[in-house]
């Protein structure tokens, strides 16, 4: 209805309340009580309307046609309205809800929120399943007191979500989930946890290490025996002088057999676990001065290699490993670098971080190839690291050991003026010479 035909009604009724109003002045009634007649009648409709507005409202009744006239009418049309668009929204809801509700349900993967206490605040049916988390049954109770897993808690208290963990449930031993929370919500206090089947992935990445360590020892024996025998025949006088070419080659190809194999049992070792055992105070500036010295042996004379380092500065770590990981990177920096080439060892606490940094003015690598340095057999020119000895698994064994010690690697190359490896390690595992003494004490007694 129109502005002008709702006003016209209003008026009209008005108009015929008037003439209500001179009918009873006619049949003998007081102007007053005929005024009074007439207003009642005009405000009794209005009354009438907004009574039964209220009610169909409260009543929550839809408005439907057939509507009032005048002004009535368009108030009831646009409340009419407003009651189909939310009662629309509201289904839309309802329907998002079950779609969200079954997509859920549907996940392979246990997903558990979590309140700001760690609390159960909803489930999905593969919670259940996977981590023994029942909901509505679990709801509001403690993730860790249904799902008691060792790691569990301080992973959540830590907050450092960036790498997942990988239990094996306790209550299913051959079930193995890498777990994974994403905070969410108001200030990000709420927590979405994912629990990821990786059985099958963990006993095929269990089966590949199994494999690459036998057949590494298995070929050990055997190499070693051939290598022997090729170093007589190399040495001996009774070799016939076209035979020592051959055999000179054969030595080289069984000694490079043997340092991919000792390097393969090495990482097929650093795998076993994720963190470092049998920590001990290592003296890492001795460390870096052994190995210094074995580069040098090794460049003979055609490098400069320069140590600067805090002497005070110890580490608490594994040993063998820091050392494997400091020689990569120092022979890697000598092996990579034409003759005369600068290398710099840099051991010093970075604002309380222990950072190792070895820095080359060598060709540099190029940026394309950093990422995938520290893959296995990875090399940016196969044939000039095979010539140098390499083996292609010198930075995959610097990482585990660094993984392995909560330590970060960062490589800096520059195409054309030098590389720089630097390992951080974590402010906790810094110690100062004068405290190794009673640490050691410490680990002894534990
Ligand atoms: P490799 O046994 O070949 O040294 P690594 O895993 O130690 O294997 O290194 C992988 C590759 O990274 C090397 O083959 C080499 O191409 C490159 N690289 C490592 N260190 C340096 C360096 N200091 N300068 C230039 N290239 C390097």
């Amino acid at each position: 209805m129109s502005a002008d035909r709702v006003l016209g009604f209003e008026l009209a009724l008005l108009a015929g309340a008037g003439v209500v109003a001179l009918l009873l002045l006619l049949v003998g009634a007081t102007p007053a009580a005929a005024l009074l007649a007439a207003t009642a009648l005009y405000l009794a409709r209005h009354l009438w309307l907004l009574w039964r507005l209220a009610r169909f409202i409260r009543r929550q009744h839809r408005l439907a046609p057939p509507f009032p006239a005048g002004v009535w009418g368009e108030i009831y049309r646009a409340v009419g309205r407003y009651q189909q668009r939310s009662r629309k929204g509201r289904k839309r809801q309802i329907r998002f809800q079950r779609r969200f509700r079954e997509a859920a349900d549907s996940v392979p993967d246990a997903l558990v929120v979590l309140g700001k206490s760690q609390q159960v605040e909803w489930a999905n049916p593969a919670a259940a399943a996977l981590m023994g988390v029942q909901w509505p049954a679990h709801d509001g109770r403690r993730l860790t007191d249904v799902f008691a897993q060792r790691g569990l808690g301080e992973y959540l208290e830590a907050g450092d979500y960036s790498r997942p963990l990988e239990v094996a449930a306790d209550h299913n031993q051959s079930l193995m989930l890498s777990i994974r929370v994403a905070p969410f919500g108001e200030r990000k206090r709420q927590r979405l946890l994912v629990g990821r089947d990786i059985t099958k992935i963990f006993h095929l990445n269990m089966i590949r290490r199994d494999f690459v360590a036998n057949a590494s020892h298995e070929l050990r024996t055997p190499l070693t025996v051939i290598a022997g025998f090729v170093e007589n025949l190399s040495s001996s006088a009774l070799t016939p002088e076209p035979h020592r070419r051959p055999l000179s080659l054969m030595d080289k190809q069984t000694t490079r057999m043997r340092t991919i194999i000792e390097d393969l049992l090495t990482l097929s070792r650093l795998e076993m676990q994720d963190t470092a055992s049998n920590l001990a105070p290592v003296n890492v500036p001795q460390e870096i001065e052994q190995v210094v010295a074995d580069a040098r042996a090794l460049s003979a004379g055609d490098h400069d290699i320069v140590v600067d380092m805090d002497e005070d500065l110890l580490l608490i770590g594994n040993q063998s490993e820091l050392r494997s990981a400091v020689s990569n990177l120092v022979f890697n920096a000598v092996k990579h670098t034409p003759p005369g080439s600068h290398v710099q060892v840099h051991w010093h606490d970075d604002g309380g971080t222990p950072a190792l940094r070895v820095a080359d003015d060598g060709p540099g690598i190029a940026p394309e190839h950093i990422p995938r340095l520290t893959e296995r057999f990875y090399r940016v020119d196969k044939a000039r690291s095979r010539a140098s000895g390499g083996t292609g698994l010198g930075l995959a064994i610097v990482k585990h050991v660094l993984n392995r010690h909560d330590a970060e690697l960062s490589i800096a190359s520059d195409l054309g003026r030098g590389t720089s490896f630097t390992c951080r390690f974590p402010p906790a595992s810094r110690l100062r010479r004068a405290d190794s003494g009673a640490l050691v004490q410490v680990l002894r007694a534990r």
